[in-house]
């Protein structure tokens, strides 16, 4: 999908624009999300795909929230090698935005892999709504 940056940039506030779209990083143990318990569906804060279940979601400890899984086909992966790591960066698939990134330490009882999400590029979506 095409995305109007100057739209979009009046749309969002200075640092949602700063992380989903030029991949800044929020402050740890910041985000609404980080401790956030409700169970519904967290949606790409751009343009509304549905990206984690709450039932994904859990306590890493990092401050940032994490998922062991994501919903199928809803984000991409790129390798970044930016600040001297390669990481495995994970962006919406249907827009391309920043999310955040996956490492390989998440919870080895289910996927073993934690996607560590900016809150700020999610928007939670309770159930029953
Ligand atoms: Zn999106």
């Amino acid at each position: 999908m095409q995305i109007d940056e100057q739209e979009l940039k009046n749309k969002l506030t200075e640092e949602e624009y700063k992380v989903l779209r030029e991949k800044g990083t929020e402050a740890p143990f910041t985000g609404e999300y980080v401790n956030e318990k409700t169970s519904g569906m967290y949606k790409c804060k751009v343009c509304g795909n549905p990206l984690f279940s709450s039932d994904k979601k859990f306590d890493s400890g990092t401050g940032w929230p994490s998922y062991d899984d994501a919903i199928e086909g809803a984000v991409k992966f790129v390798t970044d090698e930016s600040h001297g790591m390669i990481r495995t960066e994970v962006r919406c698939s249907k827009c391309d935005s920043h999310l955040g990134h996956v490492f390989d330490d998440g919870p080895k009882e289910t996927t073993g892999k934690r996607y560590c999400i900016n809150s700020v590029c999610l928007n939670l979506e309770p159930d029953g709504k």
